[in-house]
Order: structure tokens, then sequence, then C-alpha cells
């Protein structure tokens, strides 16, 4: 496989797109450790990966980070690829009705995990990326992370800013580790929402509808499943296939940047 005898730590890998990123980099040849929060979905990915390293811990503390990489370290001998992932949304909470104090707790927790878990997880992973071969990094964004409507103002600033973060850290830890993210389009997921808007429990798969409009926003007309974004990831871990790759991303969500006004695709009657 393209990842043989390499080491990466997936956050958010017992659920949705960190876990097919998990199985993908798993049948390409790598050893895997998972850094994630829930315990019922840790359950599940140990009974079903045996081998996988997890840690249950919280992406926005630097102690739990640390903990991760120890583990990685520990029973992987290192660390080449670090893949922060782990996120939560915020079901499109506009600012113009959703109360000042839930808009402010929101900001706090969205930012805590989807920037804060990320830069955390770089801090942490950095010793061990150092001393590795080929080191990289990979974080999942979203079509959030360019186009506004793909959520609210929150989760969409959080997404912006982790474009920040792959440019700084692409800079930073150039020439040693190249950084680059992969933008998913919506994806049937598991994903959650904040606590703070009430959404802890709110699931994209309880929203009957979110197939049909995911299908409707982008050319292609897909409904994007977790494993299609799978490829882009392994590409951007690979030593031989990405050499030369650092500070991008990969839009992986069904063209929608080049989405026609009037309709999604224009070549519908081809
Ligand atoms: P998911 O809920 O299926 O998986 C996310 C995993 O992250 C879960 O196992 C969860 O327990 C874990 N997690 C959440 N908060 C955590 C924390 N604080 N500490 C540790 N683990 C935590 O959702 P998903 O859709 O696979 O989300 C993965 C990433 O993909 C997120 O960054 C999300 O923003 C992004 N994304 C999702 C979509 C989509 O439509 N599903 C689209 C674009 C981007």
């Amino acid at each position: 496989g393209w990842l043989d005898g390499r080491s990466a730590l997936v956050t958010g890998g017992a659920s949705g797109i960190g876990r097919a990123v998990v199985e993908r980099f798993l049948a390409e040849g790598a050893r895997v450790a998972v850094l994630d929060a829930s315990a019922e979905n840790i359950a599940a990915l140990r009974k079903d990966l045996p081998d996988v390293v997890v840690t249950e811990g919280d992406v926005s503390s630097f102690e739990d980070n640390e903990r991760a990489v120890a583990a990685t370290v520990a029973a992987h001998g290192g660390l080449n690829t670090f893949v922060g992932n782990a996120g939560i949304f915020d079901y499109f909470a506009p600012v113009a009705t959703t109360p000042g104090a839930t808009l402010s707790g929101s900001f706090d927790e969205i930012f805590s995990v989807n920037v804060k878990g990320y830069l955390l997880g770089v801090k942490a992973s950095l010793p061990a990326l150092l001393e590795s071969s080929s080191p990289s990094i990979v974080f999942t964004l979203s079509n959030g992370a360019f186009l506004p409507a793909g959520g609210g103002s929150v989760y969409t600033a959080s997404k912006h800013a982790a474009v920040g973060l792959i440019r700084q850290l692409a800079y930073e830890l150039a020439p040693r580790v190249r950084v680059n993210g992969v933008a998913p389009g919506g994806t049937l997921t598991d994903l959650r929402g904040a606590s703070a808007l009430g959404q802890a429990e709110t699931s994209l798969r309880d929203a009957a509808n979110f197939p049909d409009l995911v299908r409707a926003t982008n050319p292609l007309g897909i409904v994007q499943q977790p494993a299609d974004h799978t490829g882009s990831y392994v590409l951007l871990a690979s030593p031989e296939n990405a050499a030369a790759i650092s500070g991008v991303v990969i839009n992986s969500d069904g063209g929608m940047q080049v989405r026609g006004l009037a309709q999604a695709a224009g070549g519908a009657d081809l």
C-alpha cells in the first residue's frame, strides 16, 4: 500500500469521515491510532478494528492530545502523519435569531474543537513528527472553509480559521513537515452540533432531506459518503505522491466551487 509501515494518528477517528480514513489507512499498510471523545464510538471501533490504538479524550485538551501521541509512539515506534479531523457543527444557527449568550457559548465550544483542537494536536504531535521520516499533517476542512451557507457563521468561521492554520503551519514547519487539508462537502455521517446550541444529540443522519440537499448543491449531483474522501488523505499523507505538496486544500465536494448559478450542473442533458 501507499502508506506501508507508516504511523498515523487520527482525531475523531471513531466515526464518520475519520473512521473511513482509519480504515483506508489500514488498507494502505499504515498503523493507525485514534483520539476520540465518544465512549460509544470507541467501543464499536475497538470491536471492529482491534489493532487500532485508541485514546479516549477531548481534542481541546492539550494533555489529552499528548496522551494520544504518547500511546501512538509507544505502540508504533513513531508518528509520520497527524490527521486533525474531530469537529462539531452549528446546524446553520443564524446570528439574527440566536440569543447573544447562546451564540457566545457556541463560538467558544466550536472554536475549541474545530480550531484549538487542530492547533493543540499539532503541538502535541510535533516532537514525534520531527523525529520521523517524511512527516505530514492533514486537516479535515469543509466546503464551509471557502463558501457561506455550509453552516452558520460560527462553523463557517471555524473552518475558514483552519485554512489559516494550514497556511501558517505549512510555512512554520517547512521544510520538515508538509501541511495540507481535505475539504469535504455534505457527507452522510453522525456529525453533532454544539451543546451550547442544544444540538449535542442532533445528527446529520436524522435530517431526512440531507441527501437531497447535498445532491442539489454539487454539480456532480452526488451524495457523499465518508469513504469518498479517503483517497485525498492517502495522497496527502504519501511521501511518494505528495513530496511537493504543502499548504493546499483538496476540495472533495462534487465540484461545489464550479456550481452554476441557474442550475448546479451545466451538462445535465449530456
Ligand atoms: P462524526 O460525528 O461522524 O465524527 C466525528 C468524531 O469526532 C466523533 O466520533 C466524535 O466523537 C469525535 N469528536 C467530536 N468532538 C470531539 C472532541 N472534542 N474530542 C475528541 N473527539 C471528538 O462527524 P464527521 O462528519 O465525520 O466529522 C468529521 C469532520 O468532518 C469534522 O471536522 C467536520 O466538521 C468535517 N466535515 C463534515 C461534513 C459532513 O457533512 N459530515 C462536511 C464537511 C466537513
